[in-house]
Protein backbone atom coordinates (compact mmCIF):
# COMPACT_ATOMS: atom_id res chain seq x y z
CA UNK A 1 0.00 0.00 0.00
CA UNK A 2 1.08 3.24 -0.49
CA UNK A 3 1.64 5.85 1.27
CA UNK A 4 -0.86 8.26 0.42
CA UNK A 5 -3.22 5.16 0.08
CA UNK A 6 -2.54 4.56 3.60
CA UNK A 7 -3.37 7.94 5.06
CA UNK A 8 -6.71 8.45 2.67
CA UNK A 9 -7.61 5.04 4.62
CA UNK A 10 -7.09 6.89 8.24
CA UNK A 11 -9.19 10.04 6.61
CA UNK A 12 -12.20 9.07 8.34
CA UNK A 13 -10.56 8.19 11.67
CA UNK A 14 -8.87 11.68 11.23
CA UNK A 15 -11.16 13.63 10.74
CA UNK A 16 -12.97 13.03 13.55
CA UNK A 17 -9.93 12.91 15.87
CA UNK A 18 -8.41 16.36 14.69
CA UNK A 19 -9.33 19.57 12.74
CA UNK A 20 -8.90 18.88 9.02
CA UNK A 21 -6.74 21.55 7.05
CA UNK A 22 -7.13 22.62 3.76
CA UNK A 23 -5.39 20.85 0.91
CA UNK A 24 -4.07 23.89 -1.15
CA UNK A 25 -3.11 26.09 1.88
CA UNK A 26 -3.00 24.42 4.97
CA UNK A 27 -5.02 26.38 6.92
CA UNK A 28 -7.75 25.58 9.56
CA UNK A 29 -10.73 24.28 7.69
CA UNK A 30 -14.18 26.10 8.92
CA UNK A 31 -16.79 23.80 8.55
CA UNK A 32 -18.31 25.31 5.25
CA UNK A 33 -16.06 24.39 2.93
CA UNK A 34 -16.06 22.00 -0.71
CA UNK A 35 -13.82 18.52 -1.31
CA UNK A 36 -11.16 19.87 1.45
CA UNK A 37 -10.82 23.48 0.46
CA UNK A 38 -11.26 26.03 1.61
CA UNK A 39 -13.48 29.21 0.58
CA UNK A 40 -10.39 31.84 0.30
CA UNK A 41 -8.56 29.26 -2.23
CA UNK A 42 -11.49 28.17 -4.50
CA UNK A 43 -11.88 32.14 -4.88
CA UNK A 44 -8.06 32.52 -6.02
CA UNK A 45 -8.94 30.06 -8.43
CA UNK A 46 -7.75 32.35 -11.80
CA UNK A 47 -10.44 32.31 -14.54
CA UNK A 48 -9.39 32.14 -18.14
CA UNK A 49 -10.63 35.38 -18.93
CA UNK A 50 -10.01 38.15 -21.99
CA UNK A 51 -10.22 37.88 -25.78
CA UNK A 52 -9.29 34.77 -27.38
CA UNK A 53 -8.92 32.59 -30.27
CA UNK A 54 -12.57 31.35 -31.57
CA UNK A 55 -11.58 27.62 -32.09
CA UNK A 56 -8.96 26.79 -29.36
CA UNK A 57 -9.83 29.57 -26.44
CA UNK A 58 -5.64 30.81 -26.62
CA UNK A 59 -5.75 33.76 -25.03
CA UNK A 60 -4.69 36.82 -27.02
CA UNK A 61 -1.99 38.46 -26.09
CA UNK A 62 -1.00 40.91 -29.01
CA UNK A 63 -4.01 42.37 -28.57
CA UNK A 64 -3.47 44.33 -25.61
CA UNK A 65 -5.51 47.60 -26.52
CA UNK A 66 -8.08 47.01 -28.83
CA UNK A 67 -10.00 43.58 -28.72
CA UNK A 68 -9.77 41.53 -31.37
CA UNK A 69 -13.02 40.88 -33.46
CA UNK A 70 -15.28 37.94 -32.68
CA UNK A 71 -13.83 35.54 -35.85
CA UNK A 72 -10.22 36.06 -34.25
CA UNK A 73 -8.35 32.92 -35.37
CA UNK A 74 -4.71 32.25 -34.00
CA UNK A 75 -1.86 31.21 -36.40
CA UNK A 76 -2.72 27.65 -35.23
CA UNK A 77 -6.39 27.32 -35.91
CA UNK A 78 -5.62 29.53 -39.57
CA UNK A 79 -3.09 27.09 -40.58
CA UNK A 80 -4.78 23.66 -39.98
CA UNK A 81 -7.88 22.12 -38.93
CA UNK A 82 -7.82 21.11 -35.08
CA UNK A 83 -9.84 18.31 -34.98
CA UNK A 84 -12.30 20.20 -32.63
CA UNK A 85 -14.75 22.82 -32.98
CA UNK A 86 -14.12 24.58 -30.65
CA UNK A 87 -12.01 24.53 -26.95
CA UNK A 88 -12.30 26.82 -24.09
CA UNK A 89 -10.81 26.04 -20.87
CA UNK A 90 -12.29 27.29 -17.10
CA UNK A 91 -8.96 28.51 -15.51
CA UNK A 92 -5.25 29.15 -15.32
CA UNK A 93 -3.17 26.52 -14.33
CA UNK A 94 -0.90 28.22 -11.79
CA UNK A 95 -1.31 28.91 -8.04
CA UNK A 96 -3.88 27.30 -5.55
CA UNK A 97 -5.34 25.68 -9.18
CA UNK A 98 -2.40 24.11 -9.89
CA UNK A 99 -2.35 22.37 -6.65
CA UNK A 100 -5.66 21.63 -6.21
CA UNK A 101 -4.81 19.51 -9.89
CA UNK A 102 -2.14 17.92 -8.33
CA UNK A 103 -3.79 16.62 -5.23
CA UNK A 104 -5.84 15.18 -7.77
CA UNK A 105 -3.99 13.56 -9.83
CA UNK A 106 -0.93 12.56 -7.51
CA UNK A 107 -2.16 12.10 -4.15
CA UNK A 108 -5.49 10.83 -5.08
CA UNK A 109 -7.70 13.20 -3.57
CA UNK A 110 -10.89 11.86 -5.74
CA UNK A 111 -13.89 13.67 -4.05
CA UNK A 112 -11.62 17.07 -4.57
CA UNK A 113 -11.83 15.76 -8.12
CA UNK A 114 -15.28 15.90 -8.25
CA UNK A 115 -15.52 19.41 -6.70
CA UNK A 116 -13.34 20.76 -9.40
CA UNK A 117 -15.60 19.03 -11.60
CA UNK A 118 -18.29 21.16 -10.50
CA UNK A 119 -16.72 24.08 -10.86
CA UNK A 120 -15.43 23.51 -14.08
CA UNK A 121 -19.20 22.81 -14.90
CA UNK A 122 -20.51 26.32 -13.53
CA UNK A 123 -17.74 27.78 -15.11
CA UNK A 124 -18.45 26.47 -18.40
CA UNK A 125 -22.12 25.97 -18.46
CA UNK A 126 -22.46 26.99 -22.18
CA UNK A 127 -20.84 24.40 -23.63
CA UNK A 128 -22.32 21.31 -22.97
CA UNK A 129 -25.59 22.67 -24.43
CA UNK A 130 -24.91 21.44 -27.47
CA UNK A 131 -23.87 18.33 -26.80
CA UNK A 132 -25.32 14.97 -27.29
CA UNK A 133 -22.32 13.48 -24.74
CA UNK A 134 -19.67 13.73 -22.40
CA UNK A 135 -16.57 11.88 -22.56
CA UNK A 136 -13.60 12.16 -21.34
CA UNK A 137 -9.89 11.92 -22.33
CA UNK A 138 -9.15 8.21 -21.11
CA UNK A 139 -5.99 7.36 -19.32
CA UNK A 140 -4.18 3.94 -20.20
CA UNK A 141 -5.97 1.05 -18.33
CA UNK A 142 -2.06 0.93 -16.06
CA UNK A 143 -2.06 4.41 -15.59
CA UNK A 144 -5.69 3.71 -14.04
CA UNK A 145 -4.74 0.68 -11.75
CA UNK A 146 -2.00 3.09 -10.28
CA UNK A 147 -4.28 5.69 -10.14
CA UNK A 148 -7.01 4.23 -8.93
CA UNK A 149 -9.20 6.66 -11.07
CA UNK A 150 -9.00 8.94 -14.35
CA UNK A 151 -9.30 12.66 -13.04
CA UNK A 152 -10.76 13.68 -16.45
CA UNK A 153 -13.37 11.07 -16.02
CA UNK A 154 -14.73 12.73 -12.46
CA UNK A 155 -14.54 15.75 -14.55
CA UNK A 156 -16.58 14.80 -16.96
CA UNK A 157 -19.30 12.98 -15.04
CA UNK A 158 -19.89 16.35 -13.04
CA UNK A 159 -20.05 18.01 -16.27
CA UNK A 160 -22.32 15.52 -17.97
CA UNK A 161 -24.69 15.30 -14.95
CA UNK A 162 -24.90 19.48 -14.18
CA UNK A 163 -25.83 19.93 -18.01
CA UNK A 164 -28.44 16.86 -17.61
CA UNK A 165 -26.25 15.09 -20.76
CA UNK A 166 -25.72 11.63 -21.28
CA UNK A 167 -22.43 10.57 -19.64
CA UNK A 168 -20.00 8.51 -22.08
CA UNK A 169 -16.85 7.45 -20.21
CA UNK A 170 -15.81 4.81 -22.06
CA UNK A 171 -16.31 6.68 -25.57
CA UNK A 172 -12.48 6.62 -26.14
CA UNK A 173 -9.95 4.48 -25.06
CA UNK A 174 -6.39 5.19 -24.62
CA UNK A 175 -4.72 1.91 -26.26
CA UNK A 176 -1.29 2.90 -26.36
CA UNK A 177 0.49 4.56 -23.71
CA UNK A 178 2.01 8.23 -24.72
CA UNK A 179 5.92 8.87 -24.24
CA UNK A 180 7.08 11.36 -22.04
CA UNK A 181 5.54 14.69 -23.95
CA UNK A 182 8.43 16.65 -21.77
CA UNK A 183 10.81 18.74 -24.37
CA UNK A 184 9.21 17.60 -27.49
CA UNK A 185 8.05 20.44 -29.68
CA UNK A 186 3.99 21.13 -30.81
CA UNK A 187 5.03 18.78 -34.14
CA UNK A 188 6.50 15.61 -31.54
CA UNK A 189 3.91 15.70 -29.39
CA UNK A 190 1.48 15.51 -31.97
CA UNK A 191 3.65 12.37 -33.83
CA UNK A 192 3.80 10.88 -30.09
CA UNK A 193 0.52 10.52 -29.89
CA UNK A 194 -0.69 9.66 -33.26
CA UNK A 195 -2.89 6.36 -32.93
CA UNK A 196 -2.65 6.04 -29.01
CA UNK A 197 -6.48 6.67 -28.78
CA UNK A 198 -9.28 4.21 -30.49
CA UNK A 199 -13.04 4.32 -30.23
CA UNK A 200 -14.32 2.35 -27.43
CA UNK A 201 -17.16 -0.22 -27.88
CA UNK A 202 -20.37 0.39 -27.77
CA UNK A 203 -21.90 3.68 -27.78
CA UNK A 204 -22.80 4.77 -31.46
CA UNK A 205 -20.93 8.10 -32.42
CA UNK A 206 -22.64 8.70 -35.81
CA UNK A 207 -24.25 11.76 -35.99
CA UNK A 208 -23.45 12.57 -32.33
CA UNK A 209 -22.12 16.07 -30.75
CA UNK A 210 -19.56 15.46 -28.44
CA UNK A 211 -18.40 17.24 -25.58
CA UNK A 212 -14.68 16.12 -24.82
CA UNK A 213 -13.34 16.97 -21.21
CA UNK A 214 -9.65 16.70 -19.74
CA UNK A 215 -7.76 18.10 -17.12
CA UNK A 216 -5.18 20.51 -18.39
CA UNK A 217 -4.76 22.14 -21.79
CA UNK A 218 -1.25 22.56 -22.85
CA UNK A 219 -0.47 22.38 -26.84
CA UNK A 220 -4.35 20.90 -27.06
CA UNK A 221 -2.39 17.82 -29.08
CA UNK A 222 -4.36 15.73 -26.66
CA UNK A 223 -7.72 16.62 -27.20
CA UNK A 224 -7.15 17.33 -31.15
CA UNK A 225 -5.85 13.63 -31.62
CA UNK A 226 -8.53 12.64 -29.31
CA UNK A 227 -11.46 14.48 -31.02
CA UNK A 228 -9.96 13.57 -34.85
CA UNK A 229 -10.82 9.55 -33.59
CA UNK A 230 -14.03 10.71 -32.55
CA UNK A 231 -14.76 12.35 -35.80
CA UNK A 232 -13.43 9.41 -37.87
CA UNK A 233 -15.55 7.29 -35.79
CA UNK A 234 -18.73 9.09 -36.99
CA UNK A 235 -19.05 12.12 -34.26
CA UNK A 236 -20.58 15.08 -36.54
CA UNK A 237 -18.67 17.58 -33.97
CA UNK A 238 -16.33 17.40 -30.97
CA UNK A 239 -16.17 20.31 -28.30
CA UNK A 240 -13.61 20.78 -25.99
CA UNK A 241 -13.64 21.76 -22.47
CA UNK A 242 -10.78 21.65 -19.70
CA UNK A 243 -10.27 22.41 -15.85
CA UNK A 244 -6.97 24.78 -16.61
CA UNK A 245 -5.25 25.65 -19.07
CA UNK A 246 -1.09 26.29 -18.93
CA UNK A 247 0.16 29.76 -18.84
CA UNK A 248 2.62 30.48 -21.84
ZN1 LIG B 1 -6.99 27.00 1.47
ZN1 LIG C 1 -6.58 28.90 -31.97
Amino acid sequence: MTFSAFRRLLRPLAAVLLPADCLVCGAYLPAEHEGGVCLPCWRSFRRQEGPCCRRCGDPVLAFEHRAPPPSYLCEECRLRARGFQRCRSAGLFEGPLREAIHKVKFEGEAVLGRCLGRWLARSLSGEAAESDLVAPVPLHPRRMRERGFNQSELLSEAVAAAAGRLHAPRLLRKTTPTRSQTGLGREGRRRNLRGTFSPGPGTPLKGKSVLLVDDIYTTGCTVEEGARVLRRAGARAVRVVTLARTVR
